[in-house]
């Protein structure tokens, strides 16, 4: 993220907390602050996006036909769930759906029956052990291996030691998500 685009009301608290959710672009590894769903309806659930490409996302989708972008910065970072951390692993699923909920910007399905519908579908779709798995990955659940294995490649880029200063503390995070990759692989392939 560049200087500028740091938010104005953010402490040195904040500024410094880990990235708990990336971007979902394939290698990209900004803070995933900007939502967008993946389909009209919002039924299919939602990408977390850094600026940058739910700008690209939504610019296909034209919801911003008309506005200049700076009209597009000033709306998302206007919106009350800007600044806020959108997904804390470890989190129950109902304050996650809460959290999408609340951070829907372009207020879209996302109605009470909607989300607890979704979770009902994904109950039935996934076992508890897959679905620990996608919340480890920090992706909506999903039998498309492909997608899974983008954000595992993603994931397992941005937590490898070597990345990191030869930090240690990723070495936890980096073994949870081999293993929760191997469950998905496992299972759904
Ligand atoms: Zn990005």
């Amino acid at each position: 993220m560049h200087y500028g685009r740091r938010k104005r009301f953010e402490t040195s608290e904040e500024r410094n907390r880990p990235i708990e959710r990336f971007c979902d672009r394939a290698e990209c590894t900004e803070e995933g602050a900007y939502r967008a769903p993946k389909s009209r309806d919002g039924a299919d659930g939602y990408h977390l996006f850094c600026l940058e490409h739910v700008r690209e996302y939504n610019k296909s989708w034209n919801y911003f036909a008309g506005m200049s972008d700076v009209d597009v910065q000033d709306f998302q970072r206007s919106a009350p769930w800007a600044h806020r951390p959108t997904w804390r692993i470890g989190d129950n699923k109902a304050s996650r759906f809460e959290d999408m909920r609340m951070s829907d910007p372009f207020g879209f399905a996302d109605s009470e029956e909607a989300v607890i519908e979704r979770a009902r579908r994904t109950e039935r779709r996934f076992t508890a052990d897959q679905r620990r798995a996608f919340d480890v990955l920090q992706i909506e659940p999903t039998d498309d291996l492909r997608e899974i294995k983008l954000r595992y490649k993603q994931l397992a880029k941005r937590f490898h030691p070597d990345a990191n200063g030869g930090d240690r503390g990723f070495e936890d995070r980096l073994k949870r998500i081999n293993e929760a990759y191997g469950v998905l692989s496992a299972s759904l392939s």
